[in-house]
């Protein structure tokens, strides 16, 4: 059999976006499984919410936004550090840029070598690479809540930080009054988790737990599509506690029994398949999902930082 190209590499069809008003001045943008982004109106104001990979990708969802409102945008929030959620900041134009204060440091940490990673894993998303001016730097963050009132009889956004989960610092994106929620990387509709940053125990606990307890109505999570009603938003939920759950099952066995992390891999990638191999980077993620939590239950508290090399000697380990 052919060794499988490299992460995402090869993925190179574009995808159809779909702009949906989720209520008044309530808007998302899903991409059959790319990066989702948002927007929600205040009185004279807007936010955005996730930035995409580039500013020229920024400007496409910018243009499709401007169809329906021509407020300036005060905020751009950021639900975590990846390149492909924060590099297209600079088209926004927005006065504040906000994220939670462990963003702002993994950006000065790693935020230079998770560009180069990313950009390479899913070329494809790079839309027009050199458009990039440099590293998108928050100049507001917090450590539990910012609440932001949109004026008018529009309600308030609040941003919180609900535990470690996909990453060390996410946020999400949350609208009471309309039972909105923005997960960000947190919750995923049927697309494969990307762990490679991932805190797989909390994440499918408490952090879980918590998100689960907002009773959010419509769920808009980082990729697939919206989640509309209650019992389709737990299901969101549930999937992304049960790839996280399989993941720690079988790896832990493995690890447990002091195998090899091949043999992890290959456990988790059995065990997962059936339901998960056909969403989106599914195999793509997989190998960086199982190396770090491999890393996690040997008791490195941090994820390691993913460099270009580092990504390309983890794939040819697991999925040469
Ligand atoms: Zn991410």
């Amino acid at each position: 059999m052919a060794a499988k190209p490299f992460a995402s590499s090869a993925d190179l069809a574009q995808k159809q976006q779909t702009l949906e008003v989720l209520d008044d001045g309530v808007y998302a943008l899903t991409a059959e499984g790319d990066p989702n982004v948002g927007a929600v109106e205040g009185e004279d104001f807007l936010v955005c919410f996730e930035a995409l990979a580039t500013p020229t990708a920024a400007r496409e969802w910018l243009a499709v936004l401007r169809e329906h409102t021509d407020k300036p945008i005060r905020y751009l929030v950021l639900s975590h550090y990846h390149a492909v959620r924060v590099l297209g900041a600079s088209a926004f134009g927005a006065d504040v840029i906000i994220a939670h204060d462990k963003t702002r440091e993994l950006v000065a940490e790693r935020g230079l070598q998770d560009w180069e990673s990313e950009f390479a894993r899913m070329p494809r998303l790079a839309k027009d690479a050199g458009s990039v001016p440099g590293l998108t730097w928050p100049t507001l963050t917090f450590s539990d809540s910012v609440t932001i009132h949109l004026g008018g009889d529009r309600g308030e956004l609040v941003l919180r930080h609900l535990g470690r989960g996909h990453t060390e610092g996410d946020l999400v994106a949350w609208l009471p009054r309309q039972r909105i929620l923005f997960a960000g990387d947190l919750v995923e509709a049927e697309a494969a988790l990307y762990t490679g940053d991932a805190f797989h125990r909390e994440w499918a606990g408490p952090t879980l737990d918590r998100v689960a307890a907002l009773g959010a109505h419509t769920l808009v999570g980082g990729r697939g599509a919206v989640t509309r009603g209650r019992d389709a938003v737990a299901s969101a939920i549930g999937q992304t506690r049960h790839f996280l759950t399989v993941m720690l099952r079988e790896v832990g066995a493995v690890h447990g029994r002091g195998g090899t992390l091949k043999e992890a891999f290959e456990a988790t990638h059995a065990a997962l398949v059936d339901r998960y191999g056909r969403w989106p980077i599914f195999e793509h993620c997989l190998p960086f999902d199982v190396s770090r939590l491999w890393d996690e239950l040997s008791g490195v508290e941090r994820p390691v930082i993913w460099t270009a090399e580092r990504d390309r000697a983890v794939w040819a380990e697991l999925q040469g």
